[in-house]
């Protein structure tokens, strides 16, 4: 497409489409519909059905795969051509069996024979090849499948997994996964694409969703997904109070009508028998049921009573990145003017807090430079520390597509993750080595003249300092530090550097580290040398965040030095403003960070700690110290959907709301507020966080005002100007609005920087901040380097993905490791495995994989009783206090024992 418009007749009638689009869209564009079983707009076409059938200046074409000529004449309403539809359509529906067309299947062809009169009895074939039922989420029926191909094209162009082919010879060709056997041993990711576009009902959902799709369905709740940071749009169909389908939105800003495993599917917690339905209040040892009342009345004395005992900083509040902006906002207002502590931080200080300190210092703003769609321009993409194929899929897919299509890829990261097989080069370096390797790249930058040497005279600073400390940087010495060969950084930074278009995107590889904020800013060097930020070369530098609202939580100031809008506490400026919208004082003394928090715990001066959403003794690091932690706090108060490792501590448990149940906005990974919407109500007693805040505030006889979340939003735009422009009223009205959004008649922000940074000089800022090694190194009684991370099926403690079909498709917590270290220490692939750090143990099932390197290994944390996060370290960054999860050192043991399953006693452990 070009931009310009050309104008088509239809019929008689005129219509402007884009240069470039087909006739399908401008028969559509005039109000003409057309059957086209073989084509969806998020594929390309392929003309093969002949359904749609019109005639364009004389000649009878295919309107889904012929492009629209300027003033052409189109006819798409005569009679013979209404009439070769029909026949082309009957043909179809001949080889199929008649549960094909009958009222139960709500499918694009039974409903595309009904609007052409096609009755039920013209299909009348007698079946017989049989359904695939193997698969918890999709269902094949071989019968109903017309070998449109629809599906194996969405698999392969806009998922990129490949798994699926057309098998067989004319009239017995159907779908089947490539790998030949049962669909759920294929390589399908389940992220729903083939069910989505399926026209005939012969790749479904099982269960009450069965046939639904996005283009067929009845009115659903658009909101957004409550799982990764992406930010895809949902539509939610309910029935009866309970969720149908989630169907991913055609017109979602970054998903554009697609999804994963997560969002699509893993809904069934909510009606788990183990959500809580009501408050519980330990008692005699023992959690038992008591009324709102009484847990609320319970909790605000003893809140009350830490703060008379111990000062109001004798009370914490760990907020939560899963929770809307409204909740945030609400419990940080909370915490400081009800309560006169900062004490209040967010799970992001365990994910991104180097992100928004690093990028800060670099730029001047906390979220990414760019919105994601300038990916499509980038003709190199540095993929660096993520693993988006498995972690932020929705994103996977779009960076592969884009890398089919031409760009370059380099890959930096410690193991062979999904990207990396498409990668041009790719980058293994040491686990904790970031620093060193950003800036061996830097190096040969500057040392081959690709930098951008107008840009850095014009909009950057610190180019002296950092050219002197890459004299230390050369690619031999880097080699010999991070374990990448010298020819494949020199190969690295030329791509990065002649492209035109460059991109960085990053993940959790970068951050969680010792030297995590030193890794971001060196990595924005990279981005300030070439120019390719805040200018229309390129796509910045952008991070994946975890959490689907971790950039949220911090932008409302659930943040212990940071106010609404990043406005520092200690800034009397920012105080007052806060200040003369809340009507109190507020402390100028930053507040706790969660490691700190739990610290002052064991150390007896925490005498409340009230944890929202997050399941610290599962995720957190060291995690041994965390329970110790909560044991030694006197009161520790859980919101919670299940009782979680974190709230069988607690001595009260809040039964809340999860993201579909409840009212709100959260904000993407690429700064963009979108609405949430409750598609269905809580369970028994559960409450939203929002209504829970509030009730507390309540009872603690303070009034936080907001009765909706919608007022907590207009508030927070009344303290911090960079959302003054945002309200739920223009979301609903325009979708996706990204900050900065300072005028309500205004479009945000999608790019950063064009005219000046945000920092104090107007310049983006180089940094020389030396490699420095990690928390910790392999030795002889620890001689494995341990990495973490998400796999696909699963998210986070997986309190969510384990209680539904997510289970089926990853049952267990692997410890991934090389072939090599399995035969040095005589490991089976599927033997249960010890694993040892200085800090504690974990039990994991081997999984010898090549996609570890030889003396790393990997393991996710979604299962609780596997006790991952026993052996991570309490090495923090050294600025933000991000644990070090990249790096630790470990020794396995008993690799005795076959694998029994540790699914089925993680689900119910619980
Ligand atoms: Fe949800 Fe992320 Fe999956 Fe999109 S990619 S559906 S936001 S988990």
């Amino acid at each position: 497409m070009t931009g310009r418009e050309i104008e088509v007749e239809v019929d008689g009638t005129g219509v402007a489409v884009p240069e470039g689009a087909l006739l399908l869209a401008a028969v559509r564009a005039a109000g003409v519909e057309l059957p086209s079983l073989c084509s969806d707009d998020r594929i390309g076409p392929v003309g093969s059905c002949r359904t749609c059938l019109v005639r364009a200046d004389g000649s009878v074409v295919a309107a889904c795969v012929t492009p629209a000529a300027s003033g052409a004449h189109v006819e798409a309403a005569a009679d013979d051509l209404r009439q070769l539809r029909r026949d082309a359509v009957e043909l179809i529906a001949s080889a199929l069996p008649p549960r094909a067309l009958t009222g139960d299947n709500p499918s694009e062809l039974a409903e595309v024979c009904r609007s052409l009169d096609i009755g039920p009895d013209t299909a009348r074939a007698a079946g017989g090849r049989g359904a695939d039922d193997s698969h918890p989420y999709v269902r094949l029926d071989r019968d109903l499948c017309i070998a449109c191909g629809r599906c194996v094209r969405m698999c392969a162009e806009v998922q990129g997994t490949f798994a699926l082919t057309l098998t067989g010879r004319g009239a017995d060709t159907v779908v089947a996964p490539g790998t030949g056997g049962p669909w759920a041993e294929s390589d399908c990711v389940a992220c729903g694409g083939c069910v989505d576009t399926c026209p005939t009902g012969a790749i479904t959902e099982p269960g009450p969703g069965r046939g639904l799709t996005s283009a067929h369905r009845p009115a659903g709740t658009r909101t957004t997904c409550g799982y990764c940071g992406v930010g895809c749009a949902l539509d939610v169909v309910a029935s009866d109070g309970e969720v149908t389908a989630v169907l991913p939105a055609r017109d979602g800003p970054v998903n554009r009508g697609h999804a994963c495993v997560k969002g699509r599917f893993a809904h069934g917690y909510l009606t788990s028998p183990e959500r809580l339905t009501r408050p519980l209040w330990r008692r005699d040892g023992r959690l038992e049921p008591v009324t709102w009342d009484e847990a609320l009345g319970h909790v605000a004395r003893g809140l009350r009573a830490a703060v008379a005992d111990g000062g109001a900083d004798s009370v914490a509040a760990i907020s939560s990145a899963r929770a809307t902006n409204e909740e945030n906002y609400l419990v940080q207002k909370l915490m400081r003017s009800v309560i006169g502590t900062n004490n209040v931080d967010n799970c992001s200080r365990l994910c991104h807090s180097p992100s928004a300190a690093g990028l800060t210092a670099s730029f001047g703003l906390s979220g990414g430079t760019d919105s994601f769609d300038d990916v499509e321009r980038a003709d190199c993409l540095l993929v660096v520390g993520a693993n988006p194929v498995e972690a932020h899929p929705v994103v996977g897919a779009r960076l592969l597509q884009r890398v089919l299509h031409g760009a370059k890829l380099i890959v930096a990261d410690p193991r062979a993750v999904g990207l990396a097989l498409h990668a041009d080069v790719h980058l293994r370096p040491r686990p904790g080595t970031n620093v060193a390797l950003f800036h061996g790249l830097a190096h040969i930058l500057l040392t081959e003249r690709l930098a951008d040497e107008e840009f850095l005279r014009e909009r950057a600073t610190g180019l002296s300092e950092l050219t002197e400390l890459l004299d230390d940087y050369p690619p031999d010495r880097v080699a010999e530090i991070t374990g990448v060969p010298a020819t494949d950084l020199v190969a690295a930074a030329r791509l990065y550097g002649r492209a035109q278009q460059p991109a960085i995107v990053y993940g959790l590889g970068v951050t969680e580290h010792r030297h995590g904020t030193d890794g971001v800013r060196s990595l924005a060097n990279l981005a300030i040398l070439r120019g390719a930020v805040g200018t229309d070369r390129g796509y910045g530098v952008n991070p994946l965040r975890g959490q689907n609202n971790v950039q949220g939580a911090s932008d409302m100031g659930a943040l212990p030095d940071l106010l609404p809008g990043y406005g520092k506490v200690t800034d009397p400026g920012a105080r007052s403003r806060a200040e003369a919208v809340w009507g109190v004082r507020i402390p100028d003394r930053p507040g706790l960070r969660i490691p700190d928090m739990f610290a002052a715990a064991r150390a007896g001066d925490l005498r409340a700690l009230w944890v929202i959403g997050e399941d610290v003794c599962t995720t957190d690091p060291d995690s041994n110290r965390v329970t110790e932690a909560l044991r030694a706090c006197p009161l520790v108060v859980c919101n919670e959907l299940f009782l979680s490792e974190t709230a069988r501590h607690a001595d009260v448990v809040l039964p809340a709301a999860s993201w579909l149940e409840k009212e709100g906005t959260f904000v993407n990974f690429d700064r963009r507020f979108q609405r949430v919407r409750p598609a269905v109500p809580p369970p028994g007693e559960a409450w939203s966080d929002f209504d829970i805040i509030r009730a507390l505030a309540a009872a603690m006889e303070a009034d936080l005002g907001c009765p909706h979340p919608a007022d907590a939003l207009a508030e927070c735009g009344r303290i911090a100007p960079v959302f003054a422009g945002l309200s739920h009223e223009r979301l609903d009205r325009e979708g996706a609005v990204p900050w900065p959004c300072p005028h309500p008649g205004r479009p945000g922000l999608d790019k950063l920087y064009e005219e000046r940074f945000a920092t104090p000089d107007g310049r983006a800022h180089l940094s020389a901040a030396p490699y420095l090694p990690p928390g910790e190194q392999p030795d002889d009684d620890y001689p494995l380097l341990l990495v973490t991370g998400r796999r696909w099926a699963h998210y986070n403690s997986g309190s969510m993905t384990r209680r539904g079909g997510n289970l089926t498709l990853d049952p267990v917590d692997h410890l991934d490791l090389h072939p090599d270290d399995a035969a040095r220490y005589n490991v089976r692939n599927g033997a249960q495995l010890t694993v040892e750090s200085r800090h504690g143990q974990a039990r994991l099932i081997a999984r010898v994989s090549e996609q570890t390197a030889p003396g790393q290994v990997f393991s996710s944390f979604h299962f609780p009783a596997s006790g991952v996060n026993r052996l991570t370290s309490d090495h923090t960054d050294t600025v933000t206090s991000c644990p070090e999860y990249k790096v630790t050192a470990v020794r396995v043991s008993g690799a005795v024992h076959e694998a029994a399953g540790q699914g089925a006693s993680a689900q119910t452990a619980t």
